[in-house]
């Protein structure tokens, strides 16, 4: 962390402009080594400056050096940026002569490490930087800039310090029973306190999931016997829609056939059991492999065909999909119904045809209703947006939950101020800021007796 680090910022290619970025305490030292133009060292701290950089006397490029002084900058660390001419060799020559004056080839997200290290940013800002950078679609931009502008990290800071209050409170009940002025900790307000937060953890877990779809989309299986019309539906509704690139972030495991944005939502449909293939299909479209597909979507549609009355195989099929979120497609309505409905559930039926475009309209406006996707323009997007965050969320809920049950078996208060605690880490593990000291620190702060 002494050294100072330079990368190419922008991406590497030919463009109008590309930059150099260094941080570190030598940065302005660095460029002003091999810069022409005003000495760098003696100018003010966020101003832009015009002139050369050179390799001894040869120049190497015009540009614009922009002189950031530490602490106000994204690292906190001095930090200056090389405007340059865009172009390959150009800024890879720029930034070989940085590392040429001392300069170290920075990691990747070393900048944004740096930033976090320094606490310019905490964990979850740090990682929003990665989601917005990712970002494909307009939902995710608004999750990762709600989560850099802190609005995440709030709540959850929130929650540590009526973590903090609370323990403070039974410390001083347990130090100072003969105060009297003091909010008498009984279990029950302890179990309160403690609901309230497991309460809005909770809430936030939930709608991460929103958040995950946002994030990665949604992973349709669409599944069903030999000629129902698999295929038909993929094509319509893949030929309706913009096809976007598919290599998304969760499902790179799975091949993807293609993929739609459904008003702003990405659904990805994953291998189907090869339902494109055109040759030995009974063969390669087997049962088995529909089930193997069912379980690793998180929307599943089952392909009937209206036409037919339903067989051994549409019926394990049905049975299969009765725990997964699934739509039941019946399809062909063109044609005569032949399907006794007493098997399936009419609630998640949709009927479609795709001969014509009109048909496969029904099938868009239930996933929309199944996946809430309406709500979530009003979404105020504070989610949890990974799994680390998710996981270390549902840990904090856990012990809560142990701690009521302990509660309940009126166990002594001071028996449960360690499982608060590690509550309370396990929120600062969130976001990257969990210090045992720290916690005795503000814990006297917070609570000074005077004495
Ligand atoms: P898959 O094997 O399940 O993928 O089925 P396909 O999509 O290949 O369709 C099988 C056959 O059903 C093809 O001949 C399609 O033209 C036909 N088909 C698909 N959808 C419809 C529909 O809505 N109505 C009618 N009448 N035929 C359809």
């Amino acid at each position: 962390m002494n050294d100072t680090i330079a990368a190419i910022s922008t991406a590497l290619g030919v463009g109008a402009i590309s930059i150099v970025r260094l941080s570190g305490k030598d940065a302005i030292n660095i460029v002003n080594s091999c810069f022409s133009g005003k000495d760098l060292t003696k100018v003010n701290s966020h101003t832009i400056h015009y002139g050369y950089i050179k390799d001894k006397d040869e120049i190497i490029d015009e540009v614009l050096v922009s002189v950031m002084k530490s602490p106000k900058t994204f690292t906190t660390e001095d930090v200056v940026e090389i405007n340059c001419h865009g172009g390959i060799s150009t800024t890879n020559k720029v930034l070989e002569l940085m590392l040429f004056h001392g300069a170290r080839l920075a990691e990747a997200g070393e900048f944004t490490k740096r930033a976090f290290m320094n606490g310019r940013i905490d964990l979850i800002e740090a990682e929003s930087v990665m989601d917005l950078i990712n970002s494909k679609t307009e939902k995710v931009r608004k999750i990762g800039i709600n989560h850099i502008t802190g609005v995440l990290s709030e709540k959850i800071k929130e929650f540590r310090e009526d973590l903090l209050g609370l323990l403070a409170s039974i410390e001083v009940n347990i130090d100072y029973p003969e105060y009297v002025d003091i909010e008498e900790m009984t279990n029950n307000h302890i179990k309160e306190k403690l609901s309230n937060i497991k309460k809005q953890l909770n809430k936030i877990v939930k709608e991460s999931e929103q958040g995950r779809i946002i994030k990665e989309g949604i992973n349709v299986a669409i599944v069903g016997r030999p000629n129902v019309g698999k295929s038909s539906i993929l094509n319509k509704l893949l030929g309706e829609e913009k096809a976007i690139v598919t290599d998304i972030q969760g499902t790179t495991r799975d091949i993807v056939e293609g993929s739609i944005n459904l008003d702003g939502i990405i659904l990805n449909f994953i291998d189907t059991a090869g339902i494109r293939e055109t040759t030995d299909k009974v063969e390669s479209i087997g049962v088995e492999k529909s089930i193997k597909t069912i379980e690793k979507a998180d929307l599943v549609l089952l392909v009937l065909n209206n036409n037919e009355d339903l067989s051994n195989d549409d019926k394990k099929l049905i049975e299969k999909v009765k725990n997964t979120t699934h739509l039941i497609v019946i399809n062909k309505t063109d044609l005569d119904s032949k399907i006794d409905e007493k098997y399936l559930n009419s609630n998640n039926i949709v009927r479609v045809n795709t001969l014509n475009y009109e048909g496969i309209n029904p099938l868009k406006i239930k996933i929309k209703e199944l996946f809430k996707l309406e709500q979530l323009d009003n979404s105020d997007f504070t989610y949890f947006s990974n799994s680390r965050q998710i996981a270390l969320a549902k840990e904090a809920e856990n012990i809560i939950e142990d701690i009521e049950k302990a509660l309940e078996d009126n166990i002594p208060t001071d028996m449960i101020e360690i499982d608060i605690k590690r509550i309370w880490t396990k929120l600062g593990e969130i976001i990257g800021d969990t210090y045992e000291e720290e916690l005795i620190d503000k814990l006297f702060s917070q609570f000074c007796l005077g004495k």
